[in-house]
């Protein structure tokens, strides 16, 4: 049985390893088929794919796109997508310009916290000037003492309610899902149990991902616990939705899970690569 890894982050977004060296390392823990699907952006694909193919895997070009539905950000990983497509590379570009305004605003927030500095110490530790993160300011909090470790910092701060949390837009659901396709790309919903909305509020969201053409969600993720995984898998046959299966792998010594790491699909399920 093939192993998939279909979500991870190099250093064109909020991941520590470059496109080339995330491969190698895909490859090594034995991923056959692997996508890089950096936040907003695509610029680590060719890099990628050099890399992979020479390690003898298949490579998938993807990217994660930020989505406001309703009040919460989700995230739609796209799979198998032309990097070359204009109206895909229009939409990435605007939503990586929202990011550098909510960067400053961000910054601002901690400041009238007491943190000052928070922009210029973000920005230490971006690694592509396209594109900084959340997970930018967590590193310079962790930096200056104010957490332990980045996690500690999406309970304490850059969260709700708490300094430097700002309201922010991404793009809409409708207008991700066109880019996606446009590409000739699959849309994916991903680590849908992060989100936090109600179970009726769930079953709406599922419900209009997939009528407005979401191909598939994202079943199989660090994020999810076992009974979570049961439950979107269930979801996905209900809904009519294909399964993916993701390591969300951002670095050595970040986040939950290490490439190649998750167990197979939940039986019963068509997967999002049944027709590769
Ligand atoms: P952004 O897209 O800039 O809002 O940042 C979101 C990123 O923050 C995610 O892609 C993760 O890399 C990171 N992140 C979010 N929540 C957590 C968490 N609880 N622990 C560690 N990293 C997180
Ligand atoms: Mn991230
Ligand atoms: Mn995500
Ligand atoms: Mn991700």
């Amino acid at each position: 049985m093939l192993r998939y890894d279909l979500h991870c982050h190099s250093t064109h977004s909020d991941g520590l390893l470059t496109p080339a060296a995330v491969a190698q390392r895909a490859a090594q823990r034995g991923v056959d088929v692997w996508a890089l699907t950096d936040h907003d952006e695509v610029s680590g694909l060719a890099e990628a794919r050099a890399a992979a193919e020479s390690a003898g895997m298949r490579f998938v070009p993807g990217a994660e796109l930020s989505v406001s539905w309703r009040d919460v950000t989700l995230h739609v990983v796209a799979l198998g997508i032309d990097a070359e497509c204009a109206s895909l590379l229009a939409g990435l570009a605007s939503i990586r310009e929202g990011r550098s305004h909510r960067a400053r605003r961000i910054a601002d927030s901690l400041a009238a916290a007491g943190i000052p500095g928070a922009y210029e110490g973000a920005m230490k530790y971006v690694t592509s000037e396209r594109l900084i993160s959340r997970t930018h300011f967590a590193r310079f909090l962790v930096e200056t003492g104010h957490a332990r470790e980045t996690k500690e910092c999406f309970k304490r701060f850059l969260v709700s309610g708490m300094p430097g949390h700002v309201e922010h837009e991404w793009a809409t659901l409708t207008e991700a899902l066109g880019w996606v396709h446009e590409a000739g790309g699959q849309a994916v919903l991903a680590h849908p149990a992060r989100y936090k909305v109600d179970a009726p509020a769930m079953r709406e969201l599922l419900a209009e991902f997939r009528d407005e053409g979401g191909d598939a969600i994202e079943v199989v993720s660090p994020s999810h616990t076992l009974e979570q995984t049961a439950e979107y898998a269930r979801h996905a046959r209900t809904f009519g939705l294909l399964a993916s299966s993701g390591s969300d792998y951002h670095g050595p010594g970040e986040g939950w899970a290490d490439l190649g790491d998750m167990p197979p699909l939940p039986a019963g399920l068509s997967p999002v690569w049944k027709d590769w």
